[in-house]
């Protein structure tokens, strides 16, 4: 088990990923699946913008 990097970046790129923002301190992420959460606030009030 030396490997390093492989099949790593594999799982995430499988995601889509969205761009939210949040509605409580309106920081801008990328969000992944349906329930994104800010990372800043951890707030859960997010919005999701179209692009
Ligand atoms: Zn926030």
């Amino acid at each position: 088990m030396c490997s390093v990097g492989d099949g790593f970046n594999m799982d995430i790129s499988a995601l889509e990923t969205k761009l939210c923002k949040c509605e409580d301190c309106g920081n801008e992420f990328k969000g992944i699946g349906n329930k994104a959460r800010c990372p800043s606030c951890h707030s859960a009030n997010i919005s999701d913008l179209k692009y």
